[in-house]
């Protein structure tokens, strides 16, 4: 059990996530609310980043399960900064790979999109367009800006930054700083009447540009495809990188495990016991069939596969990994009197109970999941599925 879940909820997991959930779950929202993106958000972006930060780290997870926020703000784990944050960029650049060059001054940012794929275009491959919207240098001036060299800012005399003093009380005086908005802040600029026209003297126009994007077969959620020098250009800067980071839907019938493939096949219990076909439409449409061995008797959560016909490997699309099967049997809810009667000289024969004079005789009844869960959450979670017929993956194993 958890003290809080503040921190799951912030990246919407449940307190029983893998790592690899974590990291679906950061990424998804690190990119949705990264300032570049929403820069409204800024706040939302530091508690997902803080979260992450925390949870990501077994040992910051463990404090954090066992005494909540609080105790990792005092900080617990010794050595470390004293229980403080990482900055939210800090944490963005490393979870997506930053710091991959050094030189970051003299290149401009890069940009990341996420990608939304099917499982099918990961398991075919394909090749999607993805329009973005860049900065380019302005062809008209090449990047100058107008067609005099830029003159030292008039408004803040060079200095990027505007002094005001404002007035507190009578006789009390401050300074205020801020940016100066002639020249934003670079202290130098065109004059209005020799600026570019096609760019207002930004040196850099907006420019929409296709990307293609090669998504190759066996690629996987969470990769990413880099277009080198493709972010956008800034006058005296070598590009950024624009990355495209995948993002694999779900899929309605198939989940896939590293190279494997795993989906769920519901059989009536006489398929069960008496045998079966059933159709499984492939990921690149084509139709498998598969059937029980005359005299097998398939069981509820029996797990079976199928070799090579999982997600083909990255690189090496010719080797497949497996189709898991995994069943879940029905059982027909009521039976007749008569059925009863006649499935007993069908089956094997009940073993011989024996039962002691003074045993006391009780009713069973049925398990309100509701009222139970809170004291024994993960106890009667399957049980709950098992009572309804069907079998849900269990997810939180881990915990
Ligand atoms: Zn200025
Ligand atoms: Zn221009």
């Amino acid at each position: 059990m958890v003290k809080e879940t503040g921190y799951y909820d912030v990246l919407g997991v449940k307190p029983c996530a893998s790592q690899d959930e974590l990291k679906k779950a950061y990424r998804k929202l690190a990119l949705k609310y990264h300032p570049d993106k929403n820069p409204n958000e800024g706040e939302k972006f530091k508690l997902i980043s803080q979260a992450y930060e925390v949870l990501s780290n077994e040992e910051k997870r463990r404090i954090y399960d066992q005494g909540g926020e609080q105790a990792i703000k005092e900080g617990g784990s010794g050595g470390g900064g004293g229980g403080g944050f990482s900055s939210p960029m800090d944490i963005f650049d490393m979870f997506f790979g930053g710091g991959m060059r050094r030189n970051r001054e003299k290149r401009g940012k890069d940009v990341i999109h996420q990608m939304s794929v099917t499982l099918e275009e990961l398991y075919n491959g394909s090749v999607r367009k993805l329009a973005l919207q860049k900065h380019v240098i302005c062809s008209k001036c090449e990047g100058k800006g107008g067609k005099k060299p830029p003159e030292k800012c008039p408004a803040c005399r060079g200095l990027g930054v505007q002094i005001r003093v404002e007035q507190l009380a009578p006789g009390m005086v401050t300074q205020v700083q801020s940016m100066c908005g002639e020249c934003r802040g670079q202290g130098e600029r065109i004059s209005p009447k020799d600026r570019c026209k096609n760019c207002e003297g930004k040196k850099v126009v907006r420019d929409r540009k296709i990307l293609e994007v090669h998504v190759d077969k066996g690629m996987e959620d969470g990769q990413k495809i880099v277009f080198s020098g493709e972010g956008d250009q800034e006058p005296g800067l070598e590009p950024g990188d624009i990355i495209i980071v995948l993002d694999e839907k779900e899929h309605e019938v198939f989940r896939r495990v590293s190279n494997d493939l795993t989906m769920q096949i519901e059989i009536e219990l006489v398929e069960s016991l008496c045998g079966f076909q059933k159709p499984i439409k492939t990921l690149d449409d084509r139709t498998l069939v598969i059937s029980s061995i005359p005299g097998e008797v398939i069981k509820n959560n029996d797990i079976k596969c199928i070799m090579g016909e999982g997600m083909p490997a990255y690189k090496n699309p010719f080797e497949k990994g497996r189709l898991v099967i995994q069943f879940s049997v029905f059982f027909p809810t009521k039976l007749s009197l008569e059925k009863i009667k006649l499935l007993e000289e069908i089956l094997p024969t009940r073993p011989d109970v024996i039962i002691p004079d003074d045993a006391e005789e009780c009713m069973l009844s049925k398990i309100d999941p509701q009222r139970n869960r809170r004291h024994h959450m993960n106890a009667y979670d399957e049980d709950d599925d098992d009572m309804h017929g069907h079998h849900r993956q269990v997810q939180c194993q881990t915990s």
